[in-house]
Formats: structure tokens, sequence, C-alpha cells
């Protein structure tokens, strides 16, 4: 279990999470949802472990996350891909931090989000959808048990966007991953989510959980929906 404990946080004068509390239990899915500038990044920052906490913790089966390196697949709200590096070399990027890249896996995950003639090509040659999609995939291929994921499909096209949520569902079915997402479309959480979390406005704490009433489509209709992987 993923735990968040009462975390604080400012940047300079200006506190951006006051008293911050949540759990997130092993393979739950949950959204994240607030007003702009209330800190939904600023909290994905300490949960990706870039960027220190002021006051608070945050445990992962009751120990420092600082101190479990490596078990959280973080994409950032913007892409922030290496210019000098091709599409692969940057989704390889982590996992070579780490330990040896899955080249072969990161071609195969780049083809099934519709990026196949892309592999080789510098990141200033994609649009900022295909750019958002490798750091979508550079955060999955990493095989980590809890992915954090800063308004993952912002920047794509509605059919796009439908795909890679069906596509992101499908993973979450097959793996069990715990998986923490922000976004703007109630839609989306809706979608997607076990549990929508509502923050506040400034300085951020949880306001609001919701609980989703629904029942996700079955397997075989999201697998059917997903074009990318036919
Ligand atoms: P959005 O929905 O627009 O992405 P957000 O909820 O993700 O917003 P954050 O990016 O976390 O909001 O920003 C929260 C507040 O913290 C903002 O007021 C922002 O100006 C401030 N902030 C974020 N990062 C920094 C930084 N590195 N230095 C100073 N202030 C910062
Ligand atoms: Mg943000």
């Amino acid at each position: 279990m993923l735990s968040i404990q009462n975390i604080a946080k400012s940047f300079d004068t200006l506190q951006v999470l006051n008293h911050l509390s949540f759990d997130v239990k092993d393979g739950e899915f949950v959204a994240i949802v607030g007003p702009s500038g209330s800190g939904k990044s600023t909290l994905f920052q300490l949960i990706g472990g870039v960027s220190p906490i002021d006051q608070g913790a945050i445990l992962l089966n009751g120990e420092d996350i600082q101190r479990k390196k490596g078990t959280i697949g973080y994409m950032p709200q913007q892409p922030c891909l290496l210019p000098w590096r091709t599409i692969v070399e940057n989704v390889t990027l982590v996992e070579e931090l780490h330990h040896k890249p899955n080249v072969e896996r990161a071609k195969e995950w780049l083809e099934k989000v519709g990026l196949a003639s892309f592999i080789h090509a510098y990141p200033n040659e994609l649009s900022g959808g295909m750019q958002q999609r490798v750091s979508f995939i550079r955060a999955m291929v990493s095989d980590k048990p809890i992915l954090c994921l800063d308004e993952p499909f912002s920047a794509l096209d509605e059919f796009t966007r439908l795909e890679m949520q069906a596509w992101l569902l499908s993973i979450w079915e097959e793996y069990r991953k715990s998986i923490l997402f922000v976004t703007h479309s109630i839609e989306e959480a809706l979608f997607l989510a076990d549990r929508i979390l509502v923050l506040t406005k400034r300085p951020a704490t949880v306001k609001k959980e919701i609980i989703v009433p629904f029942e996700r489509p079955r397997k075989e209709e999201i697998r059917h929906s997903a074009a990318f992987t036919a």
C-alpha cells in the first residue's frame, strides 16, 4: 500500500500542499482532480521522488519511498524528452539508470501506441501529442508496481485518447498495478478510476473522495476497442 501521510510542501512563501493524506491500495486505480494550480503536479513530483517533501511522509508498505527508489513509474505533465536522444533512447533512459534496458519491449510498446515509424526519430520531429505518448510509454515500460501519470492524455485528439484509455485499462487488467493519474476530465476519471480524490484550492488537501459507482467495460470490450493493439 502507498500511504501519503500528512504531507506539506511550499515554494518559498507559497504553501502548495498542507495536511494532505490518503492511501492507495495495491492494484487500485485512483484519479486526482482539482483546480489548476492546486498542487496536483507538485504532489506527483513528491511521489515520483523528483522533489523533496517539507513535512510528512510517503510510505510504500510502511517504508519511506525515498529508500525504495525505482518503484514508481512517473510521467511528468510535460514530456521532458532529451532532444539529442532518439525516441527509443528516450524511452529506455530511466531503465538505463537502474539496470539493462529492454530495447525490444520499448520498441514493441511504441508500436502499440502508433509510433512505429518514429522509433529512431528525434523529439523535435514529433507533435505534442506524439511526445506525450512517448513520455507515457517511458513510464509504462519500466515495469514499476506503481504508476503516477500526470495528465497522461491531455494533448491527444479524442479518438487517440479513447484508444489510449482503453489500452491503459487493459494493461491495468493484466498487471494489476496501482495507478494514480491526474486529469481535468471528470468523464475520464469516472471511466478509468475506482476512486476519485478531489483536491481543494491551494494549499491543497483532500476535499472529497468519490467511489466510482459504475462497472468498467468487460475485458473483451476493452481489447476490442483498442485498435492500436489489433
Ligand atoms: P495544473 O492543473 O494547471 O497542471 P497543478 O494542480 O498541477 O495545476 P502545480 O503545477 O502543482 O499545480 O502548481 C501548484 C502551485 O505551485 C502553482 O501556484 C505554481 O505556481 C506553484 N509552483 C509549482 N512548481 C513551482 C516551482 N518549482 N517553484 C515555484 N512555484 C511553483
Ligand atoms: Mg499540473
